[in-house]
């Protein structure tokens, strides 16, 4: 047998550092036995999913090091490896489900599902809803059939009972069938759910092992039963302990930045990351802290991971990083230095603004440096404002982060849009507005377009830039904030339709 393993990563939002965890372990499990890791793009969420997206995981996979045989862009025997381009193949499961009698066609509506999970509630004990909870009368689904209401498709699932399925990691585990839904496995629009096409793809491509996050050992019972009704081997599961803050709560960008290219922007050797995430849960037999990719690969062995969450600390990593750029000659790191941001790429859009500001090109650092900095070195008296006050100015610049998070495409004119109908909203003027955001990004109310300097820095970068800003200004209390996220809806909502009115 030769092992398979793979990554599938849907295509929203920035590369999480947490996919390329993942990525790593299945690789080097991969590579230690001889065998082939792949890489498939789960976009089935078209609302969610963009190509720039889809782009930056390749980019930022490859980037620290980790390589595929097989994907969307490099090609392979098992393709398509974008789930969107399957539909004919998830379409062709279903009839068998439905068939086969494992799958029905479910005609409940979305009131009659919120009122059948409410009475389930209300009884008390499990909630999840089975095939007795959701089957209509035959005379009923003919009329609604007739009127050509629309359904989902879902898997029958024992209405009691235990499910054991194992984990490489933790053994057999049992699990109470009774937590588990009669899962959708299509959606009424004809897409599949993860579940369904998950399942199909790892079967259909030969996937020997799917090693992946915590969070989806829920789904195993459905998977396992999905590979049974298809009389299919299903592969060995294998779930990793999650990326945690140092609080011990699960990583999240609210408390450190989980994006790639963050850590790429920020001057951290790739070779520094991979190592990090290669010690989250897994060691080296000799315990040493600093080790590559490929020694890692030819000590790996899965079973020494351990459960315990590993924690994503910023500043160990920093210490690590520090450690990898010690060992540079002086000239791979003078090579290196000109490759993370010396560079014309790096520096071309940056000139337009720099050039007719400046007599001497001594001037340049003293302007510009901050394009090139991590979070600027600013504290609370840098915000004063004549005419927004701290409290106003925290919750400007937490709403101004909050639109910036809802940016698919990174420029000038979306950040302006948003950012100056938010501003209107709150009936405070663009300038003063902007003040907070020439702090947080170039640390100086006396800089360029701070606008056109977050197009340039980019969306993790100017994100993390803010988010800090909020830390420096005290952040925002958790009374406090639950007031500020239920009146930001509202605001968003406003922007949202303004912004549709302008595409439109
Ligand atoms: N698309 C899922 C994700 O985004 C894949 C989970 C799995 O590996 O099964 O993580």
């Amino acid at each position: 047998m030769t092992v398979r393993t793979r990554i599938a990563p849907s295509p929203t939002g920035d590369p999480h550092v947490g996919t390329a965890y993942i990525a790593l372990f299945n690789l080097a499990f991969a590579r230690q036995h001889g065998g082939q890791f792949l890489l498939r793009i789960e976009d089935t969420d078209q609302a969610r999913s963009t190509a720039e997206s889809e782009q930056s995981i390749y980019d930022s996979l490859r980037w620290l090091g980790l390589d595929w045989d097989e994907g969307p862009d490099v090609g392979g025997d098992n393709g398509p490896y974008r789930q969107s381009e399957r539909r004919d193949i998830y379409a062709k499961h279903i009839e068998i489900l439905l068939e086969s009698g494992h799958a029905f066609k479910c005609y409940r509506t979305a009131q009659e599902l919120d009122e059948l999970r409410a009475q389930k509630q209300e009884a008390g004990g499990f909630s999840a809803l089975k095939f007795s909870d959701l089957e209509l009368p035959e005379d009923v689904v003919a009329q609604r059939e007739s009127e050509g209401a629309s359904y989902v498709v879902r898997m029958h699932v024992p209405e009691e009972g235990v499910c054991t399925f194992n984990d490489m990691l933790r053994g057999d585990i049992e699990m109470d069938w009774g937590m588990v839904d009669c899962q959708i496995l299509m959606k009424s629009d004809g897409m599949p759910t993860y579940h369904l096409a998950n399942v199909v793809d790892d079967h259909l491509m030969d996937i020997t092992h799917v090693i992946r996050g915590e969070e989806w050992l829920s789904s195993a019972p459905k998977h396992q039963l999905l590979y049974k009704y298809f009389g299919w081997d299903m592969p060995v599961l294998c779930h990793m302990p999650l990326l945690r803050n140092p609080d011990k709560s699960k990583l999240s960008k609210r408390k450190n930045p989980t994006s790639i290219l963050y850590y790429k922007h920020m001057g951290f050797m790739p070779e520094a990351l991979l190592n990090y995430l290669g010690r989250m849960g897994w060691s080296m037999p000799d315990e040493r802290e600093q080790f590559s990719r490929d020694e890692m690969f030819s000590h790996f062995d899965i079973s020494r991971v351990s459960l315990g969450g590993p924690i994503f600390d910023q500043e160990k990593l920093s210490w690590l990083n520090s450690q990898w750029i010690r060992d540079l000659s002086e000239s791979e790191f003078v090579e290196q230095f000109i490759k993370w941001g010396l560079n014309k790429e790096a520096l071309a859009p940056a000139i337009a603004h720099i050039q007719p500001r400046i007599e001497r090109f001594s001037d340049v650092v003293p302007l510009a440096g901050f394009l090139l900095s991590g979070m600027p070195e600013v504290d609370e008296t840098d915000f004063a404002h004549k005419s927004i006050e701290p409290t106003q100015m925290v919750e400007l610049l937490q709403m101004g982060l909050w639109q910036l998070e809802a940016i698919r495409d990174w420029q000038k004119p979306e950040i302006q849009q948003r950012l100056f109908a938010l501003a209107k909203i709150e009936g405070v003027k663009p300038k003063d507005f902007l003040y907070g955001f020439f702090v947080a990004i170039a640390g100086t109310p006396n800089s360029f377009s701070v606008l056109d300097s977050m197009a340039i820095i980019g969306p993790d970068m100017s994100r993390a830039r803010v988010r800090h800003s909020v830390d420096v200004l005290g952040g925002i209390s958790k009374k406090a904030m639950k007031k500020l996220d239920k009146k930001y809806r509202d605001v968003s909502a406003q922007i949202e339709l303004q912004l549709a009115d302008i595409d439109a």
